[in-house]
């Protein structure tokens, strides 16, 4: 009965339960089919709807809804004035986009180490990453658990830096109190299906700066603007515009800001459910050895995007493969978030340095992202705890000595 379907034993369930999926309701379907009947299918009310419902939630005067996540950090760089040569210092534990965005505008991404603890950047390695060329810090909220904000902005303001906060895994956390995309100089967020809030695909940045906001705004429609204020010779009638900058096409369509809309309705109801399966995932993993999970001194007010558990693959003599692969194997679809982006081999061939930070790298070798997401049942949540206990006992009981561990 304890055999592992590894080795031929019978699996926790049959079919894969997926780490992250999205929930559409009829309500969503219905709110993309009034959209698709009407004038407009891009830039048109939904947009401004959805950034506006965007704006309260997150508690920021001006948001941009953008095509993905990705776009939207490139415009916060290019908003926050990131030109070749500056440096940004970024988290190295997360997605490539968080990177990427630097490289895009020409500045160089310089990777911070991660707190062992809480598995977000460490304001140690900030200070210790920054010379007179850092520009900004890129600071990741990882699985939706806020960075150290408090002293990530002290550090800005200490060194004259912009804090860029990819906020993709944390819509709906809050900080100290504070509302995720009302705390750093620009905030941004992704609408990917795996995400709290889908659009299909969709981004938007948040800013309580006007004038950052003004060149998001520029910077993700063309560069091109109709406002008087902006333009620079003067107006020659109702047709006129000027282009300011070179700016990109990264607008969302109505369609997608339909849906945003009516997600954005159930956001409340998602966090619920997702601090729900969290906390039962505590509960139990606090029982089982040689496993730990993400740090978070304030789990009332986080809204989990992912939940990674850390294997102690010394003391259970195995490799993380092993255990992802005996996890599949059990029906249970676990992931890996992520591999640091300095060993990626874009970022190999730039020149980085794999071991440039230690606690990144011990991370990726002991982590295993189990399923949370909103269309899982207890008994889905149950299956998981159920495989990784499985697992861990086999290791530390019949399979100590086995060759295949
Ligand atoms: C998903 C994600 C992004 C990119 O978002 P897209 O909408 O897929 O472009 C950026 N950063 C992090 C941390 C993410 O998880």
């Amino acid at each position: 009965m304890n055999k592992l379907a590894i080795n031929g034993g019978n699996p926790v369930r049959s079919g894969l339960l997926g780490y992250g999926h999205q929930v559409i309701a009829q309500s969503d379907i219905e709110a993309v089919v009034q959209v698709l009947k009407s004038d407009y299918l891009t830039c048109g009310p939904a947009t401004k709807e959805f950034e506006n419902k965007l704006a309260q939630i997150v508690n920021a005067p001006y948001v941009t809804a953008v095509a993905n996540g990705t776009a939207a950090l490139h415009i916060a760089c290019l908003a926050a004035g990131i030109r070749p040569g500056d440096e940004v210092v970024v988290s190295p534990i997360t997605f490539a986009a968080s990177a990427n965005c630097v490289l895009y505008c020409g500045g160089v991404p310089v990777f911070a180490d991660i707190d062992p603890i809480t598995w977000n950047i460490s304001p140690d390695s900030i200070r210790q990453k920054i010379t007179e060329k850092t520009k900004a810090v890129i600071a990741v909220d990882f699985g939706g658990c806020p960075a150290a904000l408090d002293d990530i902005r002290s550090i800005c303001d200490k060194h004259g830096l912009i804090l860029i906060e990819d906020a993709a895994h944390s819509l709906g956390s809050q900080y100290g109190g504070e509302c995720v995309g009302s705390i750093a100089d620009l905030t941004t967020f992704s609408f990917h299906p795996v995400k709290t809030v889908t659009t299909g695909e969709g981004g938007a940045v948040a800013t309580s700066n006007a004038e950052f906001a003004q060149r998001v705004e520029l910077f993700s429609k063309h560069g091109i603007t109709r406002d008087k204020k902006l333009m620079t010779s003067k107006d020659d009638g109702d047709w006129y515009y000027e282009q300011l900058e070179l700016g990109y096409n990264y607008r969302i369509s109505d369609i997608q800001a339909a849906l945003g809309i009516s997600q954005l309705g159930r956001l409340p109801e998602f966090a619920r459910r997702r601090r729900e399966i969290v906390s039962y995932y505590n509960e139990e993993f606090a029982h089982i050895p040689h496993v730990s999970f993400q740090f978070d001194p304030a789990p009332e007010s986080t809204v989990r995007h992912l939940y990674v558990l850390r294997f102690d693959t010394e003391a259970l003599r195995t490799s993380r493969r092993f255990i992802f692969d005996a996890l599949r194997c059990e029906g249970i679809g676990v992931n890996v978030h992520y591999l640091p982006v300095f060993r990626l081999p874009y970022y190999d061939q730039l020149g980085y340095d794999p071991n440039c930070c230690i606690e990144a790298n011990l991370f990726y070798d002991q982590a295993i992202t189990l399923p949370l997401h909103c269309s899982m049942s207890d008994s889905d949540a149950r299956d998981v705890v159920g495989a990784v206990r499985k697992v861990v006992e086999w290791l530390m009981g019949e399979g100590a000595d086995d060759d295949v561990r």
